[in-house]
């Protein structure tokens, strides 16, 4: 609920809707307390008195009523005939679009079809004609504009029924034995509500302008009762001689419509849960950078034969500023990544990974996210000091991203090769032919059969390993000299998994570019990287090259994921899961961030910050006590 208030008030004129209704509201609530003189009482001797003369604040009618006492009234009515009238519609219209949607066949066709039928009347028309069979009156305007307005109802909450009728928790609900009522109430109604709220928060304020419609044809409120359509209606005789009498209830009007419909559109903005996650706050096209002063943990510890890295990453910090909590997603990370080298970055899930690569580009979305320190030297530069037009020539240029999930990064309704067109003249002076060919020798190299049939297909008549190679060519297609992979294998069966793997070892070896490969799997860091970097709670833990790190780790936490991998051909070793859960990213510890699951921990592990030393070799580690050499015989990994 807060979040849901908070995300309303970021949008500025839904917020200026709401308290300008509020205000209204207020107002309207509060009429009968107020020192107003009697709305229906005429004095002909003091008629159209202009606005601010004495003791009429806003003028005089025709017939000499205060016109500020009727207007406050005439809100009062006119509120609550709309919102009276909303309710009465979404209650009758949610109820036939729930049982309708739900029970599908023939119910759902009779009672759509009834709907329909009102629908066929252009519905002010109904509306009169209702009011025309009933008599004029307050009351009738109300069951008119209700009826009018139930299709909108019944048609919106059958769609989202329907879209959730078959859904497996609702078979799961009817499994456990649950009744066709219960079943509605307590597994779809939640579910549609938020549809509800958005078609009534988008319906009210026309529903009010249709009262007052009826109102201004002497339909709706009789007099001397008034309500704002019926002022403006008697108003409107005197517009020339008397423009005051018909502008206020007209202004009235237009200010109450306007703030329920941007409170409405805001309302429906902030529901959407797609949009919960700070969508509605545009993101920047870069993560916003402020650097701040963090106390630096690790000396830059440079690897021997380093001079000439591609990529030297310096104490970075990523920062997620949600509320007052800050969460450190990245918390200090260091590393360097040679020409041609692979570099694997490890760790559990929510470890801080993929935020790493993300902010290597800024591409981590603002807000929440801010970097808040470090460095990223590529090539030299500094990409983080970069604007954001030299940054867009490096993205997808010099440095490259293939995504996990190959079926959401593509557009699903653009061909393919017309997707890898594209990411070709972003950044090269092609034309359409050269792109086109270029395209298909790409989709060649990266060994999708029969390319040019292919490049003319769509991503859905792909498979998903086809799809991940389109992912490879696309970030081939500018020649990049280091891709960042982040999990592009984690979506696809081990065999095409394979195939990748496979197909991106062949390319680094070709073009020699450089690969950083974020992957949770320990059997494709063996198969494809060079080195390995270990990341737990937003630092680097451990770093060595492959195939010593995983024969000895030296971190007790990557000995521990290392024993979480189950071994083919080794039944009598069981997969040991690691207990406890990683520390929050708002509430980090001081000290070894593991501590808290670590077997081996003692009270200096949980003193001050804990720095990455080097332990042998190229290898470091982060711990005070690394472990020695694995004594065992026969524990080297397959
Ligand atoms: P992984 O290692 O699995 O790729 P991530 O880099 O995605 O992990 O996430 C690292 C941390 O950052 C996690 O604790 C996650 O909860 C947090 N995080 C990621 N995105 C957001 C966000 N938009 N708002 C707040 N926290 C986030
Ligand atoms: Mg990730």
């Amino acid at each position: 609920m807060m979040a849901f208030l908070k995300l309303l008030a970021r949008n500025r004129l839904a917020a200026f809707g709401g308290i300008l209704l509020l205000a209204l509201v207020l107002l309207a609530l509060i009429t009968p307390l107020l020192p107003l003189l009697e709305p229906n009482a005429t004095n002909p001797a003091n008629r159209l008195q202009p606005p601010l003369s004495d003791g009429h604040w806003l003028g005089t009618d025709q017939l000499g009523r205060d016109i500020l006492s009727r207007l406050l009234w005439g809100l009062r009515v006119s509120l609550a005939v709309g919102i009276a009238a909303s309710l009465v519609a979404a209650l009758i219209g949610s109820t036939i679009g729930l049982v309708a949607g739900y029970f599908g066949g023939r119910t759902d066709n009779t009672l759509m079809r009834g709907i329909d039928m009102l629908m066929a009347f252009p519905y002010i028309l109904l509306a009169l004609a209702i009011v025309a069979v009933l008599g004029p009156g307050l009351m009738n305007a109300l069951y008119a504009i209700a009826i009018v307005n139930i299709p909108f109802f019944a048609r919106n909450i059958r769609g989202a029924t329907v879209s959730i009728a078959h859904r497996e928790f609702v078979d799961a609900a009817r499994l456990s034995g649950k009744g066709d009522l219960r079943i509605l109430v307590s597994e779809i109604l939640p579910n549609v509500l938020p549809v509800i709220v958005i078609t009534l928060s988008t319906t009210v304020g026309w529903m009010i302008l249709e009262t007052a419609g009826l109102s201004f044809l002497g339909l709706g409120a009789q007099p001397p009762q008034a309500d704002l359509g019926s002022m403006l209606g008697e108003g409107r005789r005197m517009i020339i001689n008397a423009p005051h009498v018909a502008t206020l209830p007209g202004l009235a009007i237009f200010l109450l419509v306007m703030s329920i419909n941007l409170l409405g559109d805001g309302v429906r903005d902030a529901l959407d849960p797609r949009l919960k996650s700070g969508a509605l706050s545009r993101p920047a096209p870069m993560t916003r950078l402020r650097r701040r002063q963090h106390v630096k943990v690790d000396d830059v510890v440079r690897v021997p034969g380093q001079a000439s890295a591609l990529l030297e990453v310096d104490d970075l910090h990523t920062d997620f500023e949600v509320g007052r909590e800050t969460y450190r997603a990245v918390n200090g990370v260091s590393f360097s990544l040679k020409p041609n080298e692979c570099l694997g970055l490890v760790g559990e899930s929510g470890s801080g990974k993929s935020v790493t690569a993300l902010s290597l580009l800024g591409l981590v979305a603002s807000p929440p996210g801010v970097i808040s320190g470090g460095h990223v030297h590529f090539q030299g530069r500094d990409l983080l000091d970069l604007g954001i037009r030299e940054l867009r020539r490096v993205r997808g240029n010099q440095v490259a991203y293939v995504f996990q999930d190959p079926l959401s990064t593509l557009h699903p309704l653009i061909k393919v090769g017309d997707q890898l067109i594209e990411a070709l003249r972003t950044h090269q002076p092609l034309s359409r032919q050269a792109a086109h060919q270029r395209a298909v020798e790409l989709l060649g190299q990266v060994r999708i059969p029969n390319p040019e049939r292919r490049a003319s297909q769509y991503p859905h008549e792909l498979s998903g390993g086809m799809r991940q190679r389109v992912g490879i060519a696309m970030a081939l297609a500018n020649d990049p000299q280091l891709i960042i992979a982040d999990e592009p294998t984690t979506a696809l069966d081990v065999t095409v998994q394979a195939q990748i793997l496979t197909l991106l070892k062949r390319l680094r070896e070709a073009q020699g570019t450089s690969v950083l490969f974020i992957t949770h799997d320990f059997g494709v860091v063996s198969q494809v990287c060079d080195r390995v970097a270990v990341m737990y709670a937003g630092r680097i833990v451990e770093v060595g090259p492959t195939q010593e790190l995983l024969a000895n780790p030296r971190h007790p936490y990557t000995r521990r994921l290392i024993d979480c991998v189950p071994r083919l051909g080794d039944p009598d070793h069981e997969p040991a899961a690691i207990p406890g859960l990683p520390p929050a990213a708002n509430a980090l510890p001081s000290g070894c961030a593991f501590a808290d699951r670590c077997d081996l921990v003692e009270p200096r592990c949980r003193e001050g910050e804990i720095a990455l030393i080097a332990s042998d070799g190229e290898r470091q580690v982060r711990c005070i006590k690394p472990l020695a050499n694995r004594t065992t015989t026969g524990a080297a990994h397959a």
